[in-house]
């Protein structure tokens, strides 16, 4: 088994819904299994047009899946969610990125990992704060980036996502 970290983030139509169904989709995908939930936050969105604000998550578990299988799941998902891709950055109906798989480097064509702009990124280092306080992203610690990186943008909500056997 292999640690993964992924991102989902939504800011058209139901969005606590469709990040609801990013987690039950990874959570049915054989090979997954989902272990931490973070809180969900209130983003404003970073480039692109100008947009809705998002709703952001980050999920955490263990997968026997390749990083490149990962990423087709995950890709299934969104199309599941009706994911378009009209303009980069745009708003988007659910989006599944994958952050990290342990200590894993990836670079092709389809997959980079870490996600190269994941340690830029406070919408996906807060978040994955609350999953695991000793993570990093390649050499950089989350808990360092969350001290550096402006907040101003991330406000956490009561929306809680349904993991069922998960604690909150
Ligand atoms: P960003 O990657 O900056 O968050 P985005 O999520 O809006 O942008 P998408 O349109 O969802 O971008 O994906 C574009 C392509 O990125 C996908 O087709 C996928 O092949 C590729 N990709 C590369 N690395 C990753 C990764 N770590 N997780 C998800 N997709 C990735
Ligand atoms: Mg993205
Ligand atoms: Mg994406």
């Amino acid at each position: 088994m292999n640690p993964f970290v992924v991102s989902v983030g939504a800011n058209l139509g139901d969005r606590a819904a469709a990040l609801q169904g990013a987690l039950d989709g990874l959570m049915a995908t054989p090979g997954v299994t989902v272990t931490a939930v973070s809180r969900v936050y209130e983003t404003d969105p970073v480039g692109g047009p100008e947009q809705p604000a998002y709703l952001n998550a980050v999920v955490a578990g263990e997968t026997t899946l390749k990083p490149h299988e990962l990423l087709t799941c995950a890709q299934a998902i969104e199309s599941d969610w009706h994911r378009t891709r009209e303009v980069r950055w745009g708003p988007r109906t659910l989006d599944i990125d994958i952050i990290t798989m342990g200590t894993a480097k990836v670079t092709s064509e389809v997959l980079t990992l870490p996600h190269p702009r994941a340690h830029e990124r406070a919408f996906v280092c807060r978040p994955l704060l609350d999953v695991d306080p000793s993570a990093r992203i390649g050499d950089q610690s989350v808990a360092d980036l969350v001290s550096t990186l402006s907040m101003d943008g991330v406000r956490p909500t009561d929306l809680a996502l349904d993991a069922g056997w998960l604690e909150p």
